[in-house]
Parts: structure tokens; sequence; C-alpha cells
């Protein structure tokens, strides 16, 4: 099966299994924006309480807000973003399709890539245990070939994009032959920029309606509120401010699912610090948040850093965190150092003093900023897209099952009635009723006892507990775990330790300190 085949299976998974269907689907849909169902919900409230506490709860320097999603307009004429956010597209005249021009130059420089791991993977296994991978690389004539190409390739796109020269996009696009993929044609248009906020209006008009956008980001809400937090919470440079917040941006192409969105949730954190002292803070910041996602046990290999190749206006230093989803490594975190750019810009455009006063040093300045910056859908979607498995069973069997991080997942325990009769289901629900305060417990008697495991597996339910006669005669269950499908004979008494150690936030938290 292709990765482009498991993507279409877990995309079709999502919904069927109430995670996330398309949004007003019964009108046919909007593009890009998506809607979560009964299960995606846990599991993104879950992946925000991990973040929240791991930012908030482990670090007693960063405190956490919840902005408007309105902001007045000259936020964003101050941000740069009225001007400035924009993406560069380009479109097909045959096939009418929109395409962003930096995304067709990036999937060149992956082909170059996909290259090079080709022919390392075919003299691996040509080679055997005798394979010097790093010797390979060094010396391979077609692998220096095709890095070399790279390189020029990504020379020419980084000059063409610090230089915001969108006459060079197009023609390294025509240079390099680039076809669109719908009509197999190269028959594109002029590269031009496009603006990606949306815009509204606030107020009825005879009272003067003013314009207003959606935010794009939710760091703007928290530059606004740097004095406001740090005077009330009287928390001391470093800090930081956290909060998790809808955003919203107009984006030109709209596929890959909950990759990329009209809509989405981002949850990010602006640090301030000493002007000098960022490069120790972006370090610090870059493998934190590593850990933060390392800690999941989805694969440290799916991970890497990313650094920019174009930095934005604000910015001294970028990297990514990138994450392998079925379509190659894409990006899920931003870690930017901002400068003093926002607040000295919010000072210039409010004419109010944003500077902060430094008691040790006895004297005032603008804190410059560390943003660490990670979308929660694209999150979600490392997860799913980790966790899901079509596995072949013995006796020609098969199931589909998440493995999810068991704290995440949205049910953490479902309760089974053997049969429906005999005391059995009121037993059950007794049980339930034991374990619900704690955990996300659902109860299901209907149809056999291997299709109701199944479906849990399905939906990523670490837990299934099992209720039949011998409960009624000596307090025991059988528990069944996910992944190995082994099954143990345990006491009611005891379940609550033995779930509660597999799904604790505070396990996963200890793992980051
Ligand atoms: P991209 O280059 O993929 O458009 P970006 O660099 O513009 O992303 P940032 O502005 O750094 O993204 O936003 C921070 C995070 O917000 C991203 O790492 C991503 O997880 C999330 N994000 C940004 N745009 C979207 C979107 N359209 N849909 C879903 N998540 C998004």
């Amino acid at each position: 099966m292709t990765q482009e085949d498991i993507f279409k299976k877990l995309i079709a998974h999502c919904k069927e299994y109430g995670f996330v269907f398309p949004s007003s689907e019964i009108y046919d849909g909007l593009a890009a924006v998506y809607d979560y169902g009964q299960n995606g919900a846990e599991l993104k409230n879950n992946i925000k309480r991990y973040w929240w506490e791991a930012m908030t709860l482990l670090n007693d320097n960063v405190a956490g807000i919840d902005s408007a999603i309105f902001m007045h307009p000259t936020t964003w004429k101050a941000s740069g973003h009225v001007d400035a956010f924009n993406d560069p597209l380009i479109d097909n005249r045959d096939s009418k399709k929109r395409y962003r021009a930096d995304v067709l130059i990036e999937e060149l420089l992956a082909k170059f890539d996909e290259k090079i791991e080709k022919e390392v993977e075919k003299a691996a296994k040509r080679f055997g245990s005798a394979f010097d991978e790093k010797l390979f690389r060094e010396t391979n004539p077609r692998i220096l070939e095709n890095r070399e190409k790279r390189g020029i390739l990504h020379a020419r796109f980084a000059k063409a994009l610090n230089d915001s020269n969108l006459n060079e996009l197009k023609q390294i696009i025509v240079d390099y032959e680039v076809v669109c993929p719908i009509s197999g044609t190269k028959n594109w248009t002029d590269v031009r920029q496009f603006n990606l906020m949306f815009a509204t209006e606030i107020g009825s008009t005879a009272d003067g309606a003013m314009k207003i956008y959606l935010r794009p980001e939710t760091a703007q809400g928290i530059f606004v509120n740097f004095l406001n937090v740090q005077k009330t919470s009287r928390m001391k440079v470093p800090f930081g401010i956290a909060q998790i917040g809808k955003a919203f941006r107009n984006e030109i192409v709209a596929r890959q699912f909950i990759f990329r969105m009209r809509e989405f949730e981002q949850m990010e954190m602006q640090f301030f610090v000493r002007p000098g002292e960022e490069m120790k803070w972006f370090e610090h910041w870059k493998q934190f948040r590593l850990k933060w996602h390392k800690a999941l046990g989805l694969g440290d290999h799916k991970y890497r850093f990313h650094d920019h190749d174009k930095l934005a206006h604000y910015a001294n230093a970028a990297t990514d965190i990138e994450f392998e989803m079925p379509f190659g490594f894409k990006e899920v975190e931003g870690i930017h150092s901002r400068t003093d750019f926002d607040l000295s810009s919010h000072e210039k455009y409010s004419g109010k003093n944003i500077k902060y006063f430094d008691p040790e040093l006895n004297e005032s300045y603008v804190p410059y900023v560390i943003e660490t910056s990670i979308g929660v859908d694209r999150t979600f979607l490392s997860i799913m897209a980790a966790s899901y498995d079509e596995q072949q069973l013995e006796g020609g069997d098969s199931r589909v099952v998440l493995h999810l991080p068991a704290v995440l997942a949205p049910v953490k325990a479902a309760v089974l009635p053997l049969i429906k009769k005999d005391g059995l289901p009121e037993k059950a629900r007794e049980v339930m009723n034991l374990l619900k305060f704690d955990f996300k417990t659902v109860y299901d008697e209907k149809d056999s006892i291997g299709k109701r495991y199944r479906r849990q597996d399905a939906v990523g339910t670490p837990f299934c507990i099992t209720i039949d006669h011998e409960t009624l005669e000596n307090e025991s269950v059988t528990i069944r775990f996910r992944d190995t499908m082994q099954q143990e004979r345990v006491k009611i008494a005891d379940l609550y330790k033995i779930i509660e150690k597999e799904v604790s936030m505070k396990n996963l938290l200890k793992k980051l300190i």
C-alpha cells in the first residue's frame, strides 16, 4: 500500500469513527474547514491539556491567558500582517488550479532528497552488514551529483524568497519544468502575492462600521497584553505567556486534510528575555519542545529540526520541528526568535510605553522574544498517522487499531458485560460508576465481545474490561490490553491503579524534567 493510500484510509477512518468530519457536510462541506466529532474532541482536548500543563505547570515562569479573537485593526498594521502576511501564488491556466509557488519549489527540493535516500536504501540492501553508510553518502557519485544540484536550487530559492523576487520564483518553476499534477502542462501564470487574512466588519454601518480581521495567529493577543500580565503577575524577565486558541488563514491551497486548514487552533508561547540573551533561550526552548513531542512515544526518528531558508522580517533565528507525515516530513511547530520587533512596533503604533523595568539591571528596555508556536490540528494529525495500524492476526483475522498514547486516548476504558442478562449489565454499570470520575469510560453491550473489542481498538481505547459470571462471585474482571490483546484476570479494586499508571498525565509530564 502506498503512503497516499494509507493517508486516504486514515481520513476515512477519522470520519467513520467520529474523529473528524468535513464541516457542514450536508451542504457538501466547506474547503479546508473541519469539525471534530465525539472522539476527535476528546483527543484534541487531551493534546491541549498536555501542552498547557507542560508549559504552565512545569515552568513556573510561564502564565496562560485567553485573549479575544477580534483585535483592534491597528494590531495587524503594527504586526506587519496587513502589509506582509502574503503567500506567493501561481495558477495553472489549463487546470485552473492554484498553487503556492514556494511549495512547488520545496517539492522539487524534496525530490532530490528522495533520490539520495533511494540510493542509500538500494546500497544498504546490496551490501548488507558490510555497508558503511557514512562513507557511501560522502563518496557515491550519484549522491554527490544530486546533492550539488539540490544545493544550487536551494541557494537560488532562498535568495528569491529573501529578495521577495516573484519573477525569479516563476523562473525557477519554468527552468525546472514543473508541471501541474492535474493538467500535466507547464502553462503557468505569473507569481502574485496573496494576503491570507480574513476581513470582516464590526459594528453596524450607522455606527460607522470598522474593518477588522480574524486573527491569523494568537501571538498578537499575547504581545498587547505583555504589560498587563507582567504587572498583575509581578513576574520578572525572563518569563513567558502562553495561550491556546483559534486562528484563521485564507490558505491558497486547501489540501492534505487537517494539515492545512482555514480555521485551526494554535498553542503559542511568547517568552520575554533580556536583549542579547535570546540565543540561549532559543536553544533552551528548542530542546524543551522537541522533548515534549518525543515523550509521546510515536518514534524519535519521526522528528527533525528544519532551519528556515527565509527569516521573517522580525526574526533573527527560526527553526521548525517537522514530523514524518504520510506525505513526508512537514512542519508541526515553529520556534522563532522574534527580537523586539512586535513589542517595539506596538509601542510605536499605540504611542504607549511598553518597556519593562529590570530591577536587577536598574534599566528599562523592550524585551526580546522567543516564540514557540504549534498547531493543535497538525499535532492531532501526526498522532493519528503514527498510531494507525492495520494488523493481520493469527487465524486469518485482521483488525484496525490506533496505538494512541494512552494518556491522550479519547476513551480510557470500555466496560463490557459478557451477556445482556443475569445481572451482568447492572454489575458493569457499577464498575463504570466507580471509574467514571477519573477516566473517560464507555459502556457497550451490543454484539459479540470480539466485535466490541474491535470497535474499541479502532478508536484507540487502551483498556477493555469484561464483566462475566465470575465477576458476580469474586469481584474480579478481565482486563484486555489494546496493543498486545493480552487479557488478565484482576480485582475490581485494582482497576483504578492499573489504568491510572498508563493514562496518567503526571507520568508523561515527568518525562519532560
Ligand atoms: P506553513 O509554512 O505550513 O504555512 P507557517 O510557517 O505559516 O506554516 P506558522 O505561522 O509558524 O506556520 O504557525 C505555527 C503553527 O501553526 C504551524 O507550525 C502549524 O502547526 C500551525 N498552522 C499554521 N497554519 C496552519 C493551517 N493553515 N492549518 C493548520 N495548522 C496551521
